[in-house]
């Protein structure tokens, strides 16, 4: 089956043509400043066996530019099927699937709506996510289309992970709770490290593993025997770890604090932890991790400090969760820094021998793809699993549409 993946941002659409029997991708692209209003509106499109294209385009909306990935889809030069009809489903990445949604959903009236009223705790994604389905719902009506949650895979905390500390009629009324993402990434890392522990003797049912996707945006989970117990996002992504431009963990009563000396509304402290933060907020160089790394070598300090920051508030996770588990069989690193950075690795898994990790210096700066780089007899396993969350997706879409 022709399974295509869709993930719908706000003015942008990225999209992944996937064969499911092999897996391999067979065109994929991006569009960008859909609705925007000074237009300039780009795409840009890769079939993997006919070579790539790029288009100066205006899109009204997101039916527009799907229409236009269609074109790409089915061109005669660049496209990778003659007709949209070889398409057999679409799998949508969607946000927040709050309560209702643990599980990938195939879409009906009812479900985009639901995604819809979840827009309150996903604000910037699931408006455009659901946009992003309507669009697919009137182009292709005959094709089955599926939301997978960024949510779903943490859906098994217990209430203790996932309460917070407030007034609990908060949580009844408003469902303000711990709710976790990334979820498609820490599913499909945690069970490639389950296949790998399991050549090693570590049964899966009793396994505990640390999953680290570190990107522009990072988080971690705490998996017991597949099943995730604890991770570091909330409500929103912005809780936990420090990312690109996203403060993660701060002291909550800083927002009042700098709301009342900035005069500042609550959208502005929204955009202040969540965009000018993070990487970019204390280094002030830039939100990307090669740009800070690099600066830290020139010599930066306040790049070096941020390298600091990093580092060490995944290695304050990891003590956590490590207790919070009682014990440890693997760490996993994902995303673009978890998959390329040989310094952040390094640095989160210095001296901690003690706790029986033991990175391999040799094997973390030359093993590229699926590798363990622990040290023969480090009693936990340091893994390195790229994260290819479309091809989570697309599986899981091809289940909901076989009724597995
Ligand atoms: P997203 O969260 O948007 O999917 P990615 O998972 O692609 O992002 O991660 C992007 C991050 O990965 C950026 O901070 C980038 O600097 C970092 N990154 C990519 N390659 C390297 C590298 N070789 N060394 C250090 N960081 C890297």
């Amino acid at each position: 089956m022709k399974i295509l993946v869709l993930n719908s941002g706000s003015s942008s659409l990225k999209y992944q043509l996937i064969d499911s029997e092999t897996e391999d991708i067979l065109a994929k692209g991006l569009a960008e400043r859909i609705g925007a209003a000074g237009g300039g509106g780009r795409i840009k499109h890769e079939c993997v066996a006919n070579g790539k294209a790029e288009m100066d385009v205006d899109m009204a909306d997101h039916a527009q530019a799907i229409d236009h990935v269609f074109g790409f889809l089915t061109d005669p030069k660049v496209g990778a099927v003659k007709s949209v009809d070889e398409i057999s489903a679409v799998g949508h990445r969607v946000l927040h699937g709050g309560e209702k949604f643990v599980q990938p959903t195939l879409v009906n009236e009812e479900v985009v709506l639901e995604i819809e009223k979840l827009s309150d705790l996903g604000p910037l994604h699931n408006p455009a996510n659901a946009k992003g389905i309507r669009a697919c719902m009137k182009l292709m009506p005959n094709v089955p289309q599926v939301a997978v949650f960024d949510t779903a895979f943490h859906a098994t905390m217990p209430d203790y992970a996932y309460t917070y500390a407030l007034p609990y009629k908060y949580y009844q009324e408003y469902g303000i709770r711990r709710y976790g993402f990334h979820g498609t990434s820490h599913r499909f890392v945690t069970g490639r490290a389950l296949k790998m522990l399991e050549t090693m003797n570590v049964d899966s049912s009793k396994s505990r593993i640390i999953t680290c996707h570190l990107g522009n945006g990072s988080s971690m989970a705490a998996v017991v025997g597949g099943k995730v117990m604890d991770t570091s996002m909330g409500v929103t992504p912005a809780e936990g770890l420090m990312m690109g431009t996203r403060s993660g963990d701060i002291d909550p009563a800083i927002l009042p604090y700098l709301g009342k000396k900035l005069g500042a509304t609550a959208e502005d402290l929204d955009d202040l932890i969540n965009k000018k933060s993070g990487l970019l907020g204390v280094s002030g160089v830039s939100s990307d991790m090669r740009d800070v790394e690099n600066a830290a070598n020139e010599g930066n300090k306040r790049a070096k400090l941020a390298l600091e920051i990093f580092v060490y508030r995944i290695r304050k996770y990891i003590g956590a969760y490590i207790a919070a588990m009682g014990g440890l069989d693997a760490i996993v690193f994902t995303g673009g820094i978890g998959e390329n950075s040989t310094t952040i690795r390094a640095r989160v898994c210095e001296d901690m021998e003690f706790l029986g990790i033991k990175i391999d210096p040799d094997k973390n700066n030359t093993l590229k793809g699926q590798a363990d780089i622990s040290k023969n007899g480090s009693k936990v396993r340091i893994l390195l699993i790229p994260t290819n969350e479309e091809r989570v997706i697309a599986r899981e879409t091809v289940q909901v549409v076989a009724g597995d």
